[in-house]
């Protein structure tokens, strides 16, 4: 027999409290806190929809794990493993262990950039923009024509626009380019997967005009679960083995562990050339640590190199995605409008088609996320004009292209009836959205003010 009900994949050895509220507590709660979710404290919240990074719960084998770090500065057996289950995963000869996925591409980006460089992506996520801008390079997107369509239903949503790489390479002079980064799946444009194909002839690209083609992985293994059910040739394969196929395409790669190596804190670098791993492993020393252990304990990496192995397991794998796919389907049900198909990791609310009454200046996805707090303690973040928008000269905003709410789901933490308890609140959501009010900011800081900056409700 086939059940259609997909059950969480794991027993619960250990319980975390949440501490339950009403609405006229979290009213308060969400005052005091300037109307900016990341200004609450966690015990106000009760599902934490935050990020997912950071946040997976580890498994009893994970745990049983650290008890056997060895925590010597150099040559530790915790190193050991964590180098092999590294090395067996991507195919690359040269490790560097560091404290988080950023911490990483401080290094690549760091030693790679400078004036006149330039950097090539699907989409740069946040901290890697920011080290490649901080080195004084620049970065180029160029995702997929249908990456900006919210409905447009195409498998592969993720993938890097070829033809427009071509392009700039001749533009830009492959001198110049000082890698192009594949990340998979593709956090900032909406967790949607990139294709094996695709990586295919990015490769192919980077290796005729001499250019270091670079793998973000953090979330390799759920990208590997869409190219097993959705590309042709890849269904017999294992989850596994299609992410060593993808790293074998690459010359380097940086993941955070945070991610899909399913561990609170950490990550890593990993190379294929010697002289790169050379200048890169001098970086490493002066900032994060000796090269057996980088900015980690020898207890972290034992938990990544079983993390590491568990993400692929079919049946966690499974879950995860359909579990992401649940929450999406069903609030897309209700007429809740999302960039569909469903990613891996969240589920990507459209504010502005939601509340259409709501300018654009009033920051719409920064007022449904109020709205979700106040109604259901549940927190989530905007990506809108909040967090992206910029002003002119006579202080107008310049508002961001999309104006997104996500709903991130933290791995192996929230059951069946958590994701059922979100999706009723939408209900009500839905039903008072008409007197759901916009926002203007009272105090904001010059850099990254999404994390600090102060609201009100416009009267
Ligand atoms: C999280 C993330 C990073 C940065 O990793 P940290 O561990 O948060 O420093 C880089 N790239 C992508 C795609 C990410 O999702």
């Amino acid at each position: 027999m086939n059940f259609k009900t997909i059950i969480e994949p794991f027993r619960i050895k250990s319980v975390e409290p949440i501490s339950m509220s009403t609405e006229s507590e979290r009213t308060a709660f969400l005052e005091r806190a300037h109307f900016n979710p990341f200004l609450l404290k966690s015990d106000q919240v009760i599902i934490d929809f935050l990020t997912d990074s950071g946040t997976s719960a580890m498994s009893s084998n994970q745990w049983a794990a650290m008890m056997n770090g060895d925590e010597s500065y150099a040559g530790a057996r915790s190193w050991e493993r964590f180098e092999k289950a590294v090395h067996d995963l991507t195919g690359m000869p040269y490790i560097l262990p560091t404290h988080q996925g950023r911490a990483a591409e401080r290094i690549l980006y760091g030693h790679l950039g400078g004036e006149g460089k330039y950097f090539i992506s699907n989409t740069h996520f946040d901290t890697t923009r920011a080290n490649i801008e901080y080195s004084g390079a620049s970065a180029h997107d160029i995702p997929v024509l249908e990456a900006r369509d919210f409905s447009a239903n195409h498998p592969f949503k993720g993938n890097l626009d070829t033809k427009q790489l071509q392009h700039l390479i001749t533009e830009l002079g492959e001198k110049n380019i000082a890698a192009v980064i594949l990340t998979v799946t593709n956090n900032s444009g909406g967790g949607q997967p990139v294709s094996m194909q695709n990586a295919k002839e990015i490769s192919a690209i980077c290796k005729k005009h001499h250019i270091l083609f670079v793998l973000d992985c953090c979330r390799i293994a759920e990208n590997s679960y869409f190219i097993h059910e959705r590309e042709k040739g890849y269904h017999e394969k294992s989850f596994r083995e299609i992410a060593q196929e993808m790293f074998s395409l690459a010359d380097a790669c940086v993941m955070s562990a945070k991610k899909d190596a399913l561990v609170n804190m950490g990550g890593f670098l990993a190379m294929r050339n010697k002289e790169l791993a050379d200048a890169c492993t001098q970086l490493l020393i002066i900032t994060e640590g000796y090269t057996t252990y980088g900015g980690l304990s020898g207890r972290d990496m034992e938990a990544i190199a079983v993390g590491l192995v568990e993400v692929f397991e079919a049946d966690y794998l499974k879950y995860r995605i359909r579990s992401t796919t649940y929450l999406g389907e069903k609030i897309l049900e209700k007429g809740v409008p999302i960039i569909y198909p469903v990613g891996g990791h969240a589920v990507y609310i459209d504010a502005k088609g939601l509340y259409p009454h709501i300018p654009v200046d009033q920051y719409p996805g920064q007022a449904l996320v109020c709205e979700l707090y106040r109604i259901g303690g549940i927190r989530c973040v905007e990506i809108g004009s909040v967090m992206f928008g910029k002003y002119d000269d006579h202080g107008k905003l310049i508002p961001a292209p999309m104006e997104l709410v996500r709903l991130a789901i933290p791995r192996r933490v929230y059951t069946q009836s958590h994701i059922d308890y979100v999706v009723e609140v939408f209900d009500e959501i839905i039903r008072v959205k008409k007197s759901a009010k916009g926002l203007k900011i009272k105090q904001e800081p010059k850099f990254l003010r999404h994390f600090t900056a102060h609201f009100e409700l416009v009267k």
